[in-house]
C-alpha cells in the first residue's frame, strides 16, 4: 500500500526524517514544514491513499479520532485558543501532495491567519435545486 514516488509515503514510513509528534502502527503525525500557525501538523496514514475519496472507512474513522486526541493535547500544551481541521481533495481544492492528510492548525487570538472563502447568497429556490441535485 505504498507509492514509491510519494514523499508522504516515505515520511510516514520513516524513510525521510520529520518532526514527528505522534506515531502508531497506522499513522504518523508530523509538523508541517510551512506552518500556518505554531503547531500546524499533518496526520498521515502510513498506507497510500490519494485523498478522502479513496480512504477506507476504518482509516477515516481512526483519523478523526486521532485529530480529536491531538486537538485536546495542543490546547493543553500549546495553549491555543482554537483549532482548524482542514483536508483538501484534488488540485482545485488546494491539494498539493496526493497522499491523504489532515491539517491540524492550532489558532491563536493574535495569529492574523485566515482560513476563509468568499461567501455567496443563493436564494431558497437555488438551494432547493442544489439539494435535489445532490440527493436526486
Ligand atoms: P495540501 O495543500 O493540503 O496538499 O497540503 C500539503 C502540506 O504539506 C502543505 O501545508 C506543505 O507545507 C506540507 N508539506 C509539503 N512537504 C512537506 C514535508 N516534506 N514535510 C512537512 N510538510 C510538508
Ligand atoms: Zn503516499
Amino acid at each position: 500500500m505504498r507509492d514509491e514516488q510519494c514523499i508522504f509515503c516515505k515520511i510516514a514510513n520513516g524513510e525521510i526524517p520529520s518532526k514527528t509528534i505522534y506515531e502508531d502502527e497506522d499513522f504518523r503525525v508530523i509538523l508541517d514544514l510551512e506552518p500556518a500557525a505554531k503547531g500546524h501538523s499533518l496526520i498521515l496514514p502510513k498506507n497510500h491513499y490519494r485523498n478522502l475519496l479513496e480512504l477506507p472507512d476504518e482509516t477515516a474513522a481512526n483519523a478523526i479520532v486521532l485529530a480529536k486526541k491531538l486537538a485536546i493535547q495542543m490546547k493543553d500544551k500549546l495553549k491555543c485558543d482554537g483549532l482548524n481541521v482542514v483536508q483538501n481533495n484534488e488540485e482545485v481544492a488546494g491539494q498539493t501532495v496526493f497522499h491523504f492528510h489532515m491539517h491540524l492548525i492550532p489558532r491563536y487570538k493574535d495569529d492574523n491567519q485566515k482560513i476563509d472563502w468568499e461567501k455567496s447568497k443563493p436564494s431558497q429556490e437555488e438551494l432547493e435545486a442544489i439539494k435535489n441535485e445532490i440527493i436526486g
